[in-house]
């Protein structure tokens, strides 16, 4: 069964199998509007929600990636934005219309098949096809996108991939990437990949010649900014003093505390290392070597934010 294809089962399929692609099934409709209530098949994306629901200032606490099926997000839970305030995608079905494995048609809630319903919530596609789910959506405003992420490099870019697994190869590691082994990278880029991003360039050096290129890694609000940002960011004086200024703030949150112990490795760690994990990972990006998840309440924030005291006391 293929909802919007993000799982292995349903983006996979084998010799001799059967794959039922629920695509088509893709309504969204409104079924009433002072409830809320939107019925949307089951073959529909994440996307074509947030499409159809916009306009009318509702959404529907869903993935974070638009091509994710709504039938398999929610029959396994389905953790969202609005996850916090409005519970898991499954939390907000009121009903749905659920095909068996002999070929009936049969309305799950709370109130019809109760069991089936309870079932389904939680027990993925093993009870049945579900062709429609009743949601209660949520009034929302203010629907935007974050920033957006880009690499640049300062000569020409020769080719480049989105795919990790193409970077790294199937059994690669980051140090022996497949890549480069071999000259070019496929292009490849889009939902449903490991991601990264690398860059190739050509240069041809004579004897003697160096050369300068230039990586850059941003973000930015839009797509105006990207481009004036890697236009800027890729030439020599410009990204020389972007560096500059970026050494220049590191330098004075990391020199602030200097500690000497008897281990010169514990030194290492303490001085620098450890204060950067703690601002540019726990603090700024939420995620860490041994707690991606990020810091969340008063207790590791309050850890974290201690070890910055005299290193960005503001
Ligand atoms: C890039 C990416 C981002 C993601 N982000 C999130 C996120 O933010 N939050 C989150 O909770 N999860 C997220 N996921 C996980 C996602 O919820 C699961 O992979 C989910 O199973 C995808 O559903 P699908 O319909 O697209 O997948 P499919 O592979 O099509 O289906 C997955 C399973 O559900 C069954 N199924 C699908 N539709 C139906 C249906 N209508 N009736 C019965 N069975 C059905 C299929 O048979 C299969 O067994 C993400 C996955 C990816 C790849």
């Amino acid at each position: 069964m293929r909802g919007g294809g993000h799982g292995f089962p349903g983006f996979g399929t084998n010799d001799g199998g059967v794959v039922t692609d629920l695509s088509k099934l893709a309504n969204v409709e409104i079924i009433d509007k002072e409830r809320h209530l939107v019925r949307i098949g089951g073959g529909a994306t994440w996307g074509q929600v947030a499409e159809a629901l916009t306009p009318h200032g509702l959404a529907i606490s869903s993935g974070d990636t638009k091509s994710v099926g709504v039938g398999g997000l929610t029959l396994t839970g389905g953790i969202g934005w609005k996850v916090r305030k409005y519970g898991l995608a499954l939390d907000n079905v009121a009903a749905t219309e659920v095909v068996t494995a002999d070929g009936e048609v049969v309305h799950a809630s709370a109130e019809e098949n109760p069991e089936l319903f309870w079932a389904i919530r939680g027990g993925g596609g093993n009870f049945g096809i579900v062709t429609a789910f009743d949601f209660a959506a949520h009034p929302t405003t203010d629907v935007f996108f974050g920033k957006i992420a880009f690499a640049a490099c300062g000569p020409q870019i020769h080719s480049v991939t989105a795919n990790r697994t193409e970077f790294l190869g199937e059994h690669g590691s980051v140090s022996r990437p497949a890549a480069l082994t071999r000259l070019g990278l496929s292009g490849a880029a889009g939902p449903g990949l490991d991601p990264c991003a690398a860059i190739t360039t050509e240069i041809t050096l004579a004897p003697g010649e160096a050369r300068e290129v230039i990586f850059a890694l941003g973000q930015a609000d839009s797509l105006q900014d990207v481009r004036r940002l890697i236009s800027e960011s890729t030439q020599s004086r410009p990204a020389r003093s972007q560096l500059k200024q970026v050494q220049e703030k590191w330098d004075g949150y990391l020199s602030a505390l200097q500690v000497t112990t008897p281990d010169p490795a514990m030194d290492l760690m303490l001085n620098r290392w450890l204060v950067y994990q703690v601002l540019a990972c726990r603090v700024w990006a939420r995620s860490a070597f041994y707690q991606s998840g990020g810091a969340y309440g008063f207790r590791d924030q309050l850890q974290d934010v201690m070890a910055l005291v005299y290193s960005a006391p503001a």
